[in-house]
């Protein structure tokens, strides 16, 4: 018999609370400013877009959260998740490293993202919220909230990205299964749409747009609230089940990591699986090295400015302090969608800074390279995003092989690529090419960065 593989946990030991890491940060995150005064927000200026249960999440320094029974009770439906030992990518690679991955491909939509979208519906239906108005990429996000709407009788609108609404009709499909209403963004709903489509009515999108019309919605509907998929600090609150439940399956695996890889977005995947770990570190506990990988044509931590920015195209959000490649950016139009972003959760921006975290980035051939080679040793054929993890993991492998150390890996495995076929068909044609960004382009929107006061 081979050495255990897989390392699954019994339904009763799905968390109870979540990590909050504002608890244990050795500096405190910077305030988010109102872009009109420049002074920190406040609850009551959130209110029109949160209900306050999320709010004050946003802002506690309470190391533990409770996780609501009704929450935890539709998690059952995929979690704890499984948590796998590659051996077989091992022996491919040829290297004396453990890998082990955290598998949450297993969700109804096939992401992490419903470990935060099922929460998130639940206090908006606490607070009597009949709609919620929310933005998508690729769609993954879009599926996500729709699922969790479905489950609390919440009505959900979707803004999809008006290249993904045509290229990427199956993630469409897939809300409107579960009852949400798709619109291809820029659209002529809001105020904001249409003026995008009145300067270029061919328009392609992006997600700042799309997150603009959404909270345009939202601001302006008292029975409709706004739901962000990433960035926030609630959403990487909730995501961090994936390590809670990660350090449980090591200790049964007998194993502990030296190294975390997680790829980049807004950050939830990767602060889901990475928090609990550092958080265990900043209090006296193993300091494994942090990875963040990010793809090369949209790499805000690692060419971005740390500096205050806006979360959305329109100027419509409060300015958040992260690693940002300006808000009027637009990335090259590559695969990961969700991967697509211009700025970075404020909080992995502020660990980051504090050097706490590494960051590197790839491009999108190598990461389908190594997704294809993760598939074949393991079975699982990853989202575009989750290749830019596989690849990271891979790398640190490599390095072990090199060095001739047998260091332990893990990595966050966020998600299945079986909508993903048609950029998995395009890598087999090698019509998948590298993109980069316009140097111009992003040198124009870090120009065009809002200016900040120093504070006192
Ligand atoms: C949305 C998404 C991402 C990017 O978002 P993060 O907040 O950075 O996690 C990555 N992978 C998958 C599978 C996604 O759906």
């Amino acid at each position: 018999m081979g050495e255990q593989t897989k390392f699954l946990l019994d339904e009763s030991r799905i968390p109870k609370r979540w990590y909050n890491i504002q608890a244990d940060l050795p500096k405190p995150l910077a305030p988010v400013l109102h872009p009109g005064t420049m002074k920190p927000v406040g609850p009551d200026d959130l209110a029109p877009l949160f209900p306050m249960a999320l709010i004050m999440q946003e802002v506690t320094t309470e190391r533990e959260i409770d996780i609501p029974e009704p929450v935890r009770d539709i998690y059952r439906l995929w979690r704890p998740s499984p948590l796998f030992r590659a051996h077989r990518l091992e022996k491919a690679l040829g290297t004396p490293a453990k890998i082990f991955y955290k598998y949450e491909g297993v969700s109804p939509a096939g992401s992490h993202k419903p470990n935060t979208a099922v929460p998130q519906a639940f206090y908006n239906r606490e607070a009597g919220i009949k709609r919620l108005s929310t933005e998508t990429g690729a769609g993954q996000w879009g599926s996500s909230l729709a699922f969790a709407g479905a489950l609390f009788g919440i009505d959900v609108t979707v803004f999809q990205v008006r290249v993904s609404y045509d290229q990427k009709p199956y993630r469409r499909a897939l809300m409107e299964s579960y009852g949400a209403r798709c619109l291809p963004s820029p659209s002529t709903e809001t105020e904001y749409g249409r003026s995008v489509l009145a300067k270029r009515p061919d328009h392609p999108g992006s997600l700042g747009i799309a997150i603009s019309e959404a909270v345009e919605i939202a601001a302006k509907n008292d029975d409709t609230k706004y739901a962000l998929g990433s960035v926030l600090n609630h959403v990487l609150l909730h995501q961090t089940v994936v390590g809670l439940e990660a350090m449980e399956q090591l200790k049964m695996a007998d194993a502990w990591p030296d190294v975390i890889v997680g790829c980049t977005g807004g950050g939830s995947n990767f602060a889901g699986i990475t928090f609990p770990f550092i958080g265990d570190g900043l209090r006296g506990g193993a300091k494994p090295r942090i990875v963040a990988v990010e793809p090369a044509a949209c790499p805000s931590l690692t060419r971005g400015k740390f500096a205050y920015d806006f979360g959305d195209t329109g100027h419509m959000t409060p300015l958040a302090k992260m690693h940002t490649l300006g808000s009027t950016f637009t990335p090259p139009g590559f695969h990961a969608g969700g991967l697509r972003y211009h700025g970075m959760a404020p909080l992995v921006s502020h660990l980051r800074d504090l050097n706490l975290i590494e960051a590197v980035a790839y491009h999108q051939t190598e990461c389908f390279a190594a997704g294809i080679q993760f598939a074949r040793a393991e079975g699982i054929l990853p989202a575009p995003e989750a290749n830019h993890a596989v690849k990271g993991a891979i790398e640190e492998a490599l390095r072990c092989k090199r060095e001739g150390r047998s260091q332990t890996i893990l990595f966050n495995l966020c998600g299945h690529g079986h909508f993903d076929m048609a950029a998995y068909m395009a890598y087999s044609a090698g019509t998948l090419t590298d993109q980069s960004y316009n140097e111009e382009e992003l040198a124009m929107a870090l120009a065009g960065l809002p200016s900040v006061p120093e504070p006192a």
